[in-house]
């Protein structure tokens, strides 16, 4: 790179805006607006791969292992929370209810997996 060639570029003649009248109290754009970055143009790499929320339903997202858009598959299971609250309500005498958690959507914990690669993409605990 010639250091000729590279120009510093004049800044502008017209004078700053006033500041706010109460000294030490500046507007925010005043604090955060710098001139050196609004030129820089920003590449982001094409392989950068952003991944989804995963909730309890299966999700569209591209597959960070194969790289192919899939639709996750799922597989719930109880969560430690489900196990503890059955045990605790199966000493206390509540045999029938002490299964109830295992039925509750909320005491589901959800894995999402690859359906083309098997790969593991996450869990979802509620
Ligand atoms: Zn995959």
């Amino acid at each position: 790179m010639d250091p000729n060639n590279s120009k510093i570029l004049p800044r502008e003649n017209t004078p700053p805006p006033p500041y706010a009248e109460s000294p030490g109290i500046f507007p925010a754009t005043l604090l955060y607006t710098n001139d050196h970055t609004t030129q820089q143009q920003h590449f982001i790499p094409a392989s950068i791969i952003i991944r989804p929320i995963l909730g309890p339903n299966p999700v569209h997202m591209f597959c960070p292992t194969c790289r192919n858009y899939i639709i996750t598959e799922i597989d719930e299971s109880p969560t430690n929370e489900a196990y503890l609250c059955c045990m605790l309500m199966f000493i206390v005498g509540c045999i029938i209810c002490s299964c109830l958690p295992f039925f509750m959507k909320s005491c589901q914990k959800v894995d999402h997996r690859c359906p083309q690669c098997a790969s593991y993409l996450g869990t979802h605990k509620p």
